[in-house]
């Protein structure tokens, strides 16, 4: 009995291992069309000031425009295009949109800092170094102006020559945020090989605020040693905003302030900040 149920359950394991493989490579072509076709977007979210409540920067977000399953977002898509290597190609999309459009902004005199995700796989590409070097030229953004996103998994050995190309992306003008910070292993001594320039709290992070915030605290004080600026992500209530605000933190992100928003609409709250600062 025993040895047929486990002879089942291994049947059951190959099939389903099947059906995600299977999953996998359906999303894997949905994905090569997508590249052809341009049917991606990206969304904006704004970074706001916690004391003063306006747009300071923004974070460029992926979207998946789907012909028939709709708008598609990231979490369901970029894993795959991770493993299968088309993140390559969507990133360099990504950051000439981005490149194009902090080149708009700055042309409105909308002159906000634009923040985009760097994926690991595309950090061990010897391309896209180039590809970003090449970028100031290629779409007239100031490489100042834009923050590469990379999550601490690069920084922790994932990525060999992590350190070189980091120095190469830094020598080019861009500055290196570290995403979702705290959700990787809590090794800190890598913090000091790098050339960090901010750091996102990951939003996991808000819950403790209710609690009295020692964690958030402390990765305050941790930035503010090693002057990097902070960005406290996913910030959903008006206490963790005013917390934020009293314990120094000057930029939040999240649903309080804005979802992420089509180019246009992004556009609009620019341009009516700008018109009531103005007044
Ligand atoms: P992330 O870079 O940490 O981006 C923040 C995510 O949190 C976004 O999800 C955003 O919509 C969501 N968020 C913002 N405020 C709140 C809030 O107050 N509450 C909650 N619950 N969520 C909030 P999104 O857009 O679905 O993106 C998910 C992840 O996908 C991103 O996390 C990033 O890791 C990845 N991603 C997005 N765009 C790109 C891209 O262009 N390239 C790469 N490689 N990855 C991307
Ligand atoms: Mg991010
Ligand atoms: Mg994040």
């Amino acid at each position: 009995q025993a040895k047929s149920d486990s002879k089942h359950k291994c049947v059951r394991f190959r099939e389903r291992m099947r059906r995600l493989r299977d999953e996998t490579q359906t999303i894997k072509k949905d994905l090569e069309r997508a590249i052809r076709e341009q049917q991606f977007v990206l969304h904006y979210q704004p970074i706001a000031c916690t004391r003063t409540d306006r747009v300071v920067a923004a974070e460029a977000l992926i979207r998946w425009q789907h012909p028939e399953k709709g708008l598609i977002r990231p979490d369901e898509f970029v894993a795959i295009a991770e493993e299968t290597g088309l993140i390559n190609e969507i990133g360099t999309w990504v950051s000439r949109k981005v490149g194009e459009m902090q080149a708009e902004l700055a042309a409105l005199d909308l002159d906000i800092p634009l923040s985009m995700n760097v994926s690991p796989r595309q950090m061990s590409d010897p391309q896209f170094v180039s590809w970003m070097q090449s970028l100031a030229e290629l779409t007239g953004c100031c490489p100042g102006r834009i923050s590469l996103e990379i999550t601490e998994s690069v920084l922790l050995g994932d990525i060999p020559n992590a350190f070189e190309v980091l120095s190469v992306l830094k020598q080019a003008g861009y500055r290196i945020v570290i995403d979702d910070f705290g959700t990787g292993y809590s090794n800190l001594a890598y913090l000091h090989n790098y050339p960090i320039d901010g750091i996102k709290i990951d939003r996991m992070f808000m819950e403790d605020i209710a609690t009295g915030g020692a964690i958030v605290k402390l990765i305050l004080s941790l930035a503010s040693a090693l002057g990097a600026e902070v960005v406290a992500e996913g910030v959903e209530t008006l206490d963790q905003r005013i917390w934020l605000s009293e314990n120094g933190c000057n930029r939040f992100q999240g649903f309080l302030y804005s979802k992420p928003v089509p180019e246009d609409r992004f556009l609009s709250m620019l341009t009516t900040q700008l018109r009531i600062a103005a007044m």
